[in-house]
């Protein structure tokens, strides 16, 4: 019997480059691609795999999300995040949330106890305080924002997301960030509109990164399922395909993508992108330039 097909790849933001050393990102996301392979290679879900990869990404305080986000121009961290279910095309996404720990967690809170997709502000933190989801005292005290001094003129962003295809074929999507660096408050990105940011169906999940007006205009992630779909181009080619529509439009980023073979592909247009995949051939690779 051959082996079961699975992959999976996880990106920490694109953009400038903003030092000289990344070998403590590689690492992290090393380690955060080997648990995921552990995972896949025993059965986990897709969704429960892309899930747990954000929240670590979110949690390592290495990336412009979750505890390396910047706040907005009023001193508030305000976060977005969405996940989605390719088996189903089940969602969920928080935007301009404060005060919790994970937003991945509760974008899949919203999904799983919602009747909406995408809740915002403090109608959203109002829905979250009934669930158990981990919160954030002092902001203060928990933030270390990576990049500090930054202003949304330099195009300084930075996101976390993972995607990843199980070992029953079921694709899974999840994007999280605090957002461009300076952005006003009630901003809300791309990552957390599904379509735009974050896709997933039953023929390739997407998480973009990038500055997110311009993969709203594109509507970046679903499109390449479009595209694929109405033009039967490959992965490398869909992907190519939208980022260039970015690239006319002045805007820069990059996006993740695997699809129902367990392709992946990983294309940008800016001077770094954190990103890793691994899959059930034995690859594994990280890489930021
Ligand atoms: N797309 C995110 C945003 O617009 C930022 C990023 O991906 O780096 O907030």
């Amino acid at each position: 019997m051959s082996d079961p097909v699975w992959a999976i790849a996880i990106h920490g933001g694109s953009g400038p480059s903003y030092k000289d050393d990344y070998s403590d990102v590689s690492s992290s996301m090393k380690k955060i691609l080997e648990a995921a392979r552990r995972d896949l290679r025993k059965g986990a879900s897709a969704l429960d795999v892309v899930q747990e990869a954000v929240h670590e990404l979110e949690d390592s305080g290495l990336h412009i999300a979750g505890r390396g986000s910047s706040p907005n121009t009023k001193g508030k961290w305000e976060q977005d995040a969405a996940i989605m279910d390719g088996s189903n095309r089940r969602a969920g996404a928080v935007a301009a949330i404060q005060g919790y720990k994970n937003p991945v967690d509760c974008a899949r809170a919203v999904m799983k106890h919602s009747q909406h997709i995408l809740l915002s502000g403090k109608g959203a933190e109002k829905f979250l305080k009934k669930r158990d989801l981990k919160t954030i005292g002092n902001p203060h005290g928990y933030y270390r924002p990576i990049i500090s001094d930054a202003s949304y003129d330099d195009g300084t962003h930075g996101t976390v997301g993972a995607v990843a295809l199980d070992s029953e074929g079921r694709l899974a999507s999840a994007t999280s960030t605090g957002g461009l660096t300076n952005k006003p408050p009630g901003r809300i990105s791309d990552s957390a509109q599904i379509g735009s940011g974050t896709w997933a169906d039953e023929r390739v999940a997407v998480s973009c990164t990038g500055q997110g007006e311009y993969f709203m205009r594109v509507n970046a992630a679903s499109d390449v399922s479009a595209r694929i779909r109405y033009t039967r181009s490959d992965l490398e080619n869909a992907t190519a395909c939208v980022l260039e529509e970015i690239s006319l439009l002045g805007g820069q980023g990059g996006l993740i993508a695997i699809d129902r073979l367990g392709r992946v592909a990983m294309p940008f247009n800016t001077s770094i992108m954190k990103r890793g995949f691994a899959t059930w051939r034995d690859e594994f690779d990280v890489k930021v330039f």
